[in-house]
Order: C-alpha cells, then sequence, then structure tokens
C-alpha cells in the first residue's frame, strides 16, 4: 500500500454512479421481462386493488367522477378492507352498481391454509393465472402483534444453495395488487379491518419482505404494494415497520432508501468473498465491499435506524469464532443488529445447522462488540413455513414443442 489515504468506504465517483445507474436500468428492463399479467376477471372487470392513488382518480375520471370518489373508494377498501361495492354506504346505489360492473375489489385466493403449532400461520395464494405463492404470518409468542412475511415473486432467479425458494425457478414477478393483496388477505383471515388508527395495537403489526424471490429484482411493483402499504388514509402502517430482506442487489439498494425509506436486511451469510461466491452466487456480482459500502449509504441508517444483517447458521461452514471476528471487523462503523438464523432444512437441503453452543458463541463475540444479535427461534418449521423453506409447485409455462 502507498502512503495515500485510502478513499471513505462510502465514495461514489461519477463514473460509479454511471455504472450504477446503467445497470439499474438493465434490472429494470429485465423485470419487465417477467412482468404480472393483466389485472382483470375473465368477465373483462378491472381490480382496483394495487391501483395507486393517481390511478384511481384516472379510472374515475373515466366515468365522470370526482377526486373526491377515489378518496371514498381508497378509504372503503384500505381503510375498511371492504371488498362488495354494496357496503359503501357514502356512495349512493347507482354508482355503486355502476362500479361493480366495471371493478372488482379481489383478493388472492387462498388455497391452503395451515397453522402451525407455534401459532404460525402459512398461506398458499393463488393467483388469477394459477400461479401461486406462500405469505405466513408469524405471531408474537408474547404479545397480540405479529409479522406477516410476504412474497415478491413466484420462484427466485437467485440460487442461494441454502434456500428451498431458490430451487424453483423464477416464474414471474408478483403485481402490485398481488403482493399489497398477501396483506390484506392475511388481514381478512383474523378479521382484523377497519385498519388500526395511529398507534393502536395491531395483530398484523409489521410486515416483512422476506418471503419468496427477491424483492429489488421486482422494485417497481414491490414499491407501488408499499406505498399504499404505508399510506396514511388507508392501512396505514409506517415505513419503520416494514421492513425489506434483500440479497444484495446494489445498484437498488440506494433507490429503496430514498424512495421508500423502509429497514433494511441484508442476507450477508458470509465474510469472506470465496464463500459467498458460492452460498450467496449474486456476491459474484456484487461482492461484500460493495454491498456494505451500500449499507453504509443506505438513507436514514443510523443507531435508531440500524441495518440488519441476516446471518443463516451452517455447522461447520460459516460459523467458526474466527468468521465472528472477521463479522465484527467488517461491519466496523456500520449501525448494525445481527439476525442469527438456525438453518432450516428442507427436502434435499444440502446443509446442516450449527449447533445452539456453536451459535451461541458466535453470538457472544458479537455481542462483545456492541452488536446485538438475537438468535432467530425458527417458527412454523412443522408446516414448512420457517424462513427459506418456502417453495410452489408453480413452474413457468413450457412453450409447447415442436
Ligand atoms: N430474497 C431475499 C428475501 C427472501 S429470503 C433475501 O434473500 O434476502 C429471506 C431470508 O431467509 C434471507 O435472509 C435468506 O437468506 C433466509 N433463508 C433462506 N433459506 C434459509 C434456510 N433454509 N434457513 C434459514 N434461513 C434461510
Ligand atoms: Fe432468492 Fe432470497 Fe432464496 Fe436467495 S435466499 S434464493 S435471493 S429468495
Amino acid at each position: 500500500m502507498s502512503g495515500r489515504e485510502p478513499a471513505p468506504m462510502n465514495a461514489v465517483t461519477p463514473a460509479d454512479a454511471e455504472l450504477t445507474a446503467a445497470e439499474r436500468d438493465r434490472i429494470l428492463a429485465k423485470a419487465a421481462l417477467f412482468s404480472p399479467p393483466p389485472v382483470t376477471t375473465a368477465d373483462g372487470r378491472r381490480d382496483l386493488v394495487g391501483l395507486s392513488r393517481e390511478e384511481l382518480v384516472q379510472e374515475l375520471a373515466a366515468l365522470g367522477e370526482k377526486p373526491f370518489r377515489a378518496k371514498q373508494l381508497w378509504h372503503w377498501i384500505y381503510h375498511q378492507g371492504v371488498t362488495d361495492f354494496d357496503r359503501m354506504s357514502s356512495i349512493a346505489a347507482p354508482l355503486r352498481a355502476r362500479l361493480a360492473e366495471r371493478f372488482v375489489i379481489a383478493r388472492p385466493e387462498a388455497a391452503t391454509v395451515q397453522t402451525s403449532r407455534d401459532g404460525t400461520r402459512k398461506f398458499l395464494f393463488r393467483f388469477r393465472d394459477a400461479q401461486q405463492v406462500e405469505t405466513v404470518y408469524i405471531p408474537d409468542p408474547e404479545e397480540d402483534r405479529g409479522a406477516v412475511c410476504i412474497s415478491t415473486q413466484v420462484g427466485c432467479t437467485l440460487s442461494c444453495r441454502f434456500c428451498h425458494t431458490g430451487t424453483q425457478k423464477l416464474v414471474r414477478n408478483l403485481g402490485a395488487a398481488e403482493i399489497v393483496g398477501q396483506f390484506m388477505a392475511a388481514r381478512d383471515s383474523y378479521g382484523e379491518w377497519p385498519s388500526p388508527k395511529d398507534d393502536k395495537p395491531r395483530l398484523l403489526s409489521t410486515i416483512v419482505v422476506m418471503g419468496m424471490g427477491e424483492p429489488l429484482y421486482n422494485y417497481e411493483n414491490t414499491a407501488k404494494a408499499l406505498r399504499i402499504v404505508m399510506d396514511g388514509e388507508g392501512i396505514g402502517l409506517s415505513r419503520r415497520r416494514i421492513t425489506l430482506s434483500t440479497s444484495g442487489v446494489v445498484p437498488m439498494m440506494d433507490r429503496c432508501g430514498e424512495e421508500l425509506g423502509v429497514n433494511l436486511a441484508v442476507s450477508l451469510h458470509a465474510v469472506t468473498d470465496e464463500l459467498r461466491n458460492e452460498i450467496v452466487p449474486l456476491n459474484r456480482k456484487y461482492p461484500i465491499a460493495e454491498l456494505l459500502a451500500a449499507c453504509r449509504r443506505y438513507p436514514g441508517a443510523s443507531n435508531a435506524r440500524r441495518i440488519t444483517f441476516e446471518y443463516v447458521m451452517l455447522r461447520g461452514i460459516n460459523d467458526s469464532e474466527a468468521e465472528a471476528r472477521e463479522l465484527v471487523r467488517l461491519l466496523h462503523g456500520l449501525p448494525a443488529k445481527v439476525n442469527l438464523i438456525p438453518f432450516n432444512p428442507w427436502p434435499g437441503s444440502p446443509y446442516q445447522t450449527s449447533t445452539y453452543e456453536q451459535t451461541a458463541k458466535f453470538a457472544a463475540i458479537l455481542n462483545e462488540a456492541g452488536y446485538s444479535s438475537p438468535i432467530r427461534r425458527p417458527r412454523g418449521r412443522d408446516i414448512l413455513a420457517a424462513c427459506g423453506q418456502l417453495k410452489t409447485e408453480s413452474e413457468r409455462e413450457r412453450k409447447a414443442a415442436g
């Protein structure tokens, strides 16, 4: 090394910025190839769920209705959770009938619902084109609140070695209606309507975007859905109650922070590029140093709003004390916490979870260095609802042979 000061970790040169912009365009163009089907029913009615406020105003303007109607409808759809136009008492009957002729307020169909011994509930949701994803509600064992883990893609293009979803090819992206619809249908299942206001307790109190798929490879639809969820006149869950998990799609992380400001979780899982290249193959594109630099830039990251690093504990693979110390070194100066996730097995999975003792040793090193590092209790394992166990039978339609 020369005597020069190293560039600060978070410095972005103009050339970097251009590269990132080009890469971002490429990611968005690729996402468009996996677009969801149109949001219309077989009889041609349009689903109002998933439209932005502006789009809703436009739909109503096309019927000659004023913008305040959109506000009323928004309230019925997202605050009251109504799916039947006839229950919209602030709207006169003739208009209700006209709306019902043209529109629906739909939910994904729950093909199966299973509840685990520990209260975790897994939904298999089926969409209009018969594609399916899983959504999980994880109640807090001590209090009346809980997290809804939602999916953003059918399958995943990435193939992290420890993840069941990663064995399922990407079929398609979910649309905004399908993403917000998972949360709304989960709320239906617990009867949590109207949306509790302000800080009133909620049973479905947080959203973790940690189900099937890589949300930053379906950014536009995910962002649209989360904006609907955060809208204060509807579901009204604040950005602080939403955590988006990424395997490290660096060029999209800045946008996510600037535009949505939700909490960020990063699936790190290894402290050397050599190992991470193998278990999280996206690392070959965006190696650890770039990923951590993007974390350092993440808007709003502070001690009050730390970035969560997820670290799946794989026995004899990534769980040594030396690796824990290296992790401390890598995270230096970052407002971070580390979730240690015991590996959840699935049929045919190639790893074993670390022993409890080894996980505790790993956690102790992080704790001593000042990083909170809870060991996550696996939930819903008996119904394959735990982290990384989700997978559906959906396949991409093959072109007819010959
Ligand atoms: N694609 C995103 C979000 C979905 S995965 C991402 O990778 O972050 C949600 C979390 O579950 C990730 O941290 C993922 O690494 C973890 N995970 C995947 N398979 C797992 C398994 N078998 N056991 C425990 N955690 C797993
Ligand atoms: Fe995809 Fe996340 Fe699973 Fe990796 S861990 S295969 S990114 S869903």
